[in-house]
């Protein structure tokens, strides 16, 4: 091969190299041996990857078939495939470029017999991991109560996530090993992989099979990866065994973007990149093309809160631009209001949906927008996520209503009668439907008939159960609040401690989802109401449009980019996430940092970040308190603008609330403004040695001990 340097040198470079910068253009055409660019955000690390395969390509330093090119989702690879094309003016085959697990799946369907399985290997899901648990769990008598199938699961995936079979896996005598040695087992028997082993299979291929490791190690003349920084080690070794035959290993990352922890990924694989090849070339990339310098200035200053970092400095020339907006909020729907009200501005000034994005910690959060996007007529979609009342654990809380409501409601029968587990199978469904048949009833009716009747039947007797509870539940609408009957419902049924346990990771964002429902449903006076209400928005899902508002989790949103960006629900409690600080303590205070900073530098004009001083929950109203990282955005790159629309400077934010004396040290006069943490904002209109009388924004007038007063 000859080196990139030597030939553009003699050849007229091609029209693409233009647009780079120089630091931009050297690792473009950077030669052979390791290369590591590593550099903050929106600084050209995608598009001088995807430039640099085209280069390779057109200067013909190898075929595509010499190519491996790894990205991290496989719409990433689509793109990146279609913008090399579009660079080179033509379409280009035989290229090994995709995700770490299609790339193994290709070389496993290869050579898996050598393995002991057979080619057509079947790649089985999370869910079917689950039920494989569970059955050795049954095998072995051992009680699912305490040795949940998730979290066995989700140890045997950590496992492979640091590429440890279960011989290396550590004590053998350990309960969860030996379920490892014999979940591998009944893979092997099932002719099966799971996502893991996709990965684990194809580094233990390459241990035993050296000659096929070789065979590639030949083949891949250039190896390239983006997004490096959300490695594992598993595919951390992948990439340095494939990559070993030349060691043409480009590697594109930013350690301020890692935000895969809680999955394995090991943010030390890019720190350590210099120490793997010594003789490595890294180079920094400086020039943000992406955001205007109040954007940048405000996630730059963010993340220099993290001390576990190499730190960096990023510049734009795309000017001040707008500051970024801290827009407060009475509480969350007021919110909503003014994030779809800014998007109407926007798109009545002609600005294109496409090009706005609102971007949320959590699934849940979505419910609240994707309702006022219904009410306005706001076209949307939801990326790398169904919509609200699209997932499975809302269909199924819907489906216990509907039949609440509808007591011949066969269809929402069906749905929910063995969910959670009631012992009722195909040979019970299929009598229950011939009854229905022979009879003409529907399916609910038969399901009674079918229970009361004494020939032998599996789940009859829970049958039972459920239809007098059914009724226990309908009489509790006479004269109990709707949303307090739903959260009955969920919790008698079953159906809420079917996914408490599940000690899963999305176990937990369920539960959030349906504590979202039974809030949603208190908006509405009547239960049928809220059900219409529900049929309609998802009506709504099926027109067909190209231009619509994006919305998706912060974790989804890694690598795009986006004109406007709306990151509401800046927090305590949920942003950073507790979750994620209660496992991971500062580490994961600094992961949650770390998405504040991929959220922010998403946007390209304009970024607009708000919080709600009330949410309200599953227990009622909570109070916000204002996310302790809006206090560490940098002032000159922020316009804070309160509830009551009054602009400050620096708004006072508190993570943590002061201390009683902070408030008896209060001398309260008329017309103060306080803050209470129950009844929010409120104006003193009368005042006693101890006490306030208050008129609270969203309560009513209230005496109250001024030392549960903060002043204003
Ligand atoms: P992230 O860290 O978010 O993944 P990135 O470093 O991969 O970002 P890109 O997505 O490649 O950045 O680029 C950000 C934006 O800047 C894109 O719109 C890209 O087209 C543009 N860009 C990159 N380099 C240049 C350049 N030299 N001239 C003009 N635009 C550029
Ligand atoms: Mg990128």
């Amino acid at each position: 091969m000859e080196s990139a340097e030597a030939r553009v040198n003699f050849a007229s470079a091609p029209p693409y190299l233009d647009a780079l910068n120089p630091k931009q253009y050297e690792a473009v055409v950077f030669g052979e041996g390791p290369l590591l660019i590593l550099a903050g955000a929106g600084t050209g690390k995608t598009r001088v990857l995807t430039t640099r395969l085209a280069y390779i390509l057109e200067r013909q330093l190898c075929t595509p078939l010499n190519i491996l090119a790894v990205t991290f989702t496989n719409k990433a690879s689509q793109e990146m495939r279609e913008r090399i094309q579009h660079l080179l003016g033509h379409s280009v085959d035989g290229m090994w470029l995709g995700t770490f697990h299609s790339i193994s799946v290709r070389i496993l369907r290869r050579y898996a017999e050598l393995l002991g399985y057979s080619t057509n290997f079947t790649i089985i899901d999370s869910d079917d991991q689950i039920r494989l648990i569970k059955q050795i769990l049954k095998a072995e008598n051992i009680d699912e109560k305490q040795v949940p199938a998730k979290m066995v699961a989700s140890i045997i995936n950590r496992w492979k996530d640091k590429a440890k079979t279960f011989d290396r896996a550590g004590n053998q005598q350990d309960l969860h090993v030996q379920l490892y040695k014999q979940y591998q087992e009944r893979l092997k028997t099932l002719n099966a992989m799971d996502f893991g082993d996709l990965l684990l299979n194809s580094l233990q291929l390459f241990q035993q099979a050296p000659e096929i490791l070789k065979n590639y190690q030949q083949q891949f003349c250039y190896v390239l990866v983006d997004e490096y920084q959300d490695t594992n080690v598993a595919q951390y070794l992948w990439l340095r065994l494939l990559a070993d035959g030349y060691k043409n290993l480009c590697c594109v990352g930013d350690d301020d973007q890692s935000i895969y922890g809680w999955r394995g990924a090991e943010v030390a694989n890019i720190l350590k990149f210099e120490v793997d090849y010594t003789n490595a070339k890294v180079i920094r990339l400086e020039q943000n093309y992406r955001s205007t310098s109040h954007i940048l200035g405000s996630a730059s200053g963010l993340i220099a809160h993290n001390h576990d970092r190499l730190g960096k400095e990023l510049w734009t020339e795309k000017g001040d631009g707008e500051l970024v907006l801290v827009k407060g909020n009475w509480n969350s729907e007021a919110e909503a209001r003014f994030v779809i009200d800014e998007v109407e501005v926007m798109q009545r000034q002609g600005k294109p949906l496409n090009s706005m994005a609102i971007l949320v910690r959590a699934s849940y959060q979505t419910r609240e927008f994707e309702e006022r996007c219904i009410k306005t007529g706001t076209p949307y979609r939801v990326i790398g996520g169904l919509r609200f009342y699209e997932r499975q654990e809302i269909k199924d809380a819907i489906a216990y209503l509907r039949i609440l409501v509808q007591p011949d409601d066969g269809l929402a029968f069906e749905r929910i009668i063995n969910v959670p587990k009631r012992g009722i199978g195909p040979g019970a469904m299929q009598a229950m439907h011939a009854i229905a048949r022979e009879q003409n009833i529907s399916l609910p009716r038969a399901a009674l008939l079918y229970a009361m009747d004494d020939s032998k039947g599996s789940g009859k007797a829970n049958l039972l159960t459920f239809f007098k509870d059914l009724q226990s539940w309908r009489k509790m609408l006479d004269n109990t609040p709707h949303a307090d009957v739903v959260k009955t419902v969920l919790d008698e049924s079953g159906y809420t401690g079917m996914w408490l346990e599940e000690k899963s990771p999305d176990a937990a964002g369920r539960l959030e989802n349906l504590k979202e429902f039974v809030k949603a449903i208190e908006d509405f006076e009547f239960l049928p109401g809220f059900l219409d209400h529900v049929s309609l928005v998802t009506d709504n899902n099926n027109q067909p449009n190209n231009d619509c508002l994006s919305m998706m989790t912060l974790h989804a949103a890694k690598g795009l980019e986006f004109d406007y960006v709306f990151l509401p629900g800046w927090e305590e409690n949920l942003f950073p996430h507790p979750r994620c600080m209660q496992d991971n303590g500062a580490a994961g205070l600094e992961e949650e940092r770390r998405l504040a900073y991929v959220g922010i530098s998403r946007a390209k004009v304009k970024a607009m970040i708000s919080y709600a001083l009330q949410r309200r929950t599953y227990q009622g109203w909570q109070v916000g308190i204002p996310s302790r990282f809006l206090k560490e955005l940098p002032t000159r790159h922020v316009k804070h603008i309160q509830a009551n629309n009054h602009e400050v400077k620096q708004h006072a934010y508190n993570s943590k609330p002061a201390s009683i004396e902070d408030y008896r040290a209060l001398h309260l006069k008329i017309g103060d403004r306080v803050f209470h943490q129950k009844f929010g904002y409120g104006d003193v209109v009368d005042t006693e040695i101890e006490q306030a009388t208050v008129e609270f924004d969203m309560s009513d007038t209230k005496k109250i001990h001024i030392s549960f007063l903060k002043k204003q």
